[in-house]
């Protein structure tokens, strides 16, 4: 079966619909994001599953997976992240285009896990800014599937001016990531 989104808000009459580009534009992105796996771990093999035909993460219009930052907009990590790797985690994230999304999967990619070690990162927020954090040590595909629907809600209702604006440029600038 064929899934369709929601329309969007907007004014309806016998042979028309109107609404305003933004939301339209929110509605394309929201049902083609392309994800691109930073998996290191156990976490990745949740996601293995959550993308084969069981959960099928192609029926949220995100089956063709990147690993390419320049081809992405969903960027989801999961699994430990090492201190020494964490540079690496950075220039995938600057590498992408806008508008781009982060998905933090799993305790390890969250907080660190129950890594709390000199050597593993306790967080990736500490590098780069996360919209939607998954808990669980690994977390199920459900979950999985749900911070990618979270993503998508956020996606449909940004403005399309948000990453224009001086309070992005802010976030961005204090992770010390450059803005254009
Ligand atoms: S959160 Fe648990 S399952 Fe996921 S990478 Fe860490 S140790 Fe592995």
């Amino acid at each position: 079966m064929v899934n369709t989104g929601d329309k969007p808000e907007g004014f309806e009459g016998e042979g028309f619909f109107a609404t305003s580009l933004g939301k339209v534009i929110g509605l394309a992105r929201a049902n083609s994001l392309w994800p691109l796996p930073f998996a290191t771990s156990c976490c990745g093999i949740e996601f293995m599953a959550t993308m084969a035909s069981n959960y099928d993460l192609g029926r949220f219009g995100s089956e063709r997976l990147s690993f390419s930052p320049r081809q992405a907009d969903l960027l989801m990590v999961m699994g430990t992240i090492a201190k020494k790797m964490a540079p690496v985690l950075k220039q995938v994230y600057d590498q992408m285009a806008e508008p781009k999304w982060v998905l933090s999967v799993g305790a390890c990619a969250c907080s660190g896990g129950i890594f709390d070690s000199y050597s593993v990162l306790q967080g990736i927020d500490k590098v780069i800014p996360v919209d939607v954090y998954v808990p669980g040590c690994p977390p199920r595909p459900e979950q999985i599937i749900e911070g990618l629907m979270k993503i998508q809600e956020m996606a449909k209702g940004e403005s399309l001016r948000r990453r224009d604006s001086d309070e992005y440029k802010r976030m961005l600038e204090s992770y010390h990531i450059e803005t254009s």
